[in-house]
């Protein structure tokens, strides 16, 4: 389930370049993110331009507080504490409509799955989110194919034992229609999901526990907004000279643009809305 406060989880680094000059620039990014709950540890490099931050909170919120001091902040990079190569990847929805946004997958142990992202232009209230099957946008998101499902069950909740192993259930779109979100899954793994699709539906899901004769199948959330193919993150723990290890964190930068060319059947590489 997606979680607003993100005061609860694993925590991950984020690193940020941040446009710093002096000093004074340092001490206004470490003020922006003193005693915020979800922040564990912040180191800020001048020289660098860089900013680390080990945090629980969604990417999004940290970016927001690092913005309030007046400087751009551009995520670079996001990393487990884990020296393991686990694996990571993004997914770059779009659609015919408005519905936009950036969603990154990060295998945080062998067991968690940490997915995080914000997605703009919904309608205010909860919409569905789910892994589908195929990486192929043909036809848009229609072609993406159903939940992924390899274990030919019914569709559930993200909490449910019995579940599409796609199901991540709802997110919540604020008033600004933007829903930010941070939640980490048990069931989906990063080395599953590569090549498939990521798709934002219209209306809440049902978590399959409503009437309607879809609840079981789709959650009857809806028409599909926006979808992406989910690809491995450009240049993620491929080059070593793009590691960095501080403080026994290993941090991998994530430069680029993703690499849409994995989907499982057919897929069409779609420009990059951002
Ligand atoms: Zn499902």
């Amino acid at each position: 389930m997606a979680s607003d406060s993100g005061d609860r989880g694993t925590l991950c680094t984020l690193e940020f370049a941040v446009q710093m000059t002096c000093q004074s620039c340092v001490d206004a990014v470490r003020k922006s993110l003193q005693g915020v709950a979800g922040v564990q540890d912040v180191e800020v490099q001048l020289e660098n331009q860089m900013v680390l931050v080990q945090t629980s909170l969604p990417s999004q919120e940290v970016q927001a507080l690092l913005e309030a001091t007046g400087r751009q902040a551009v995520l670079k990079g996001m990393g487990s504490k884990q020296l393991q190569n686990l694996g990571a990847a993004v997914a770059i929805l779009g659609g015919p409509g408005t519905v936009q946004g950036v969603v990154r997958f990060l295998q945080l142990s062998p067991e968690r799955c940490l997915i995080e992202g914000t997605i703009d232009g919904l309608a205010p209230g909860l919409h569905g989110l789910h892994v589908h099957q195929l990486g192929d946008l043909t036809n848009d998101c229609s072609s993406c194919g159903d939940h992924f499902n390899p274990d030919g069950t019914s569709h559930g909740g993200p909490q449910d034992a019995e579940r599409h192993r796609g199901d991540l259930g709802n997110v919540h779109a604020d008033a600004d229609g933007r829903a930010v979100f941070r939640m980490e899954d048990e069931q989906l793994k990063v080395w599953d999901v590569i090549g498939r699709s990521l798709v934002i539906d219209e209306g809440e899901d049902d978590l399959g526990r409503g009437d309607h004769p879809l609840s079981k199948i789709t959650g009857n959330s809806g028409e599909r907004l926006a979808c992406g193919i989910i690809a491995r993150s450009a240049g993620l723990f491929q080059n070593p000279k793009q590691i960095c290890s501080c403080d026994g964190l290993t941090i991998w930068e994530e430069r680029g643009r993703p690499i849409a060319g994995k989907g499982r059947k057919e897929p069409v590489p779609r420009p990059a809305h951002l």
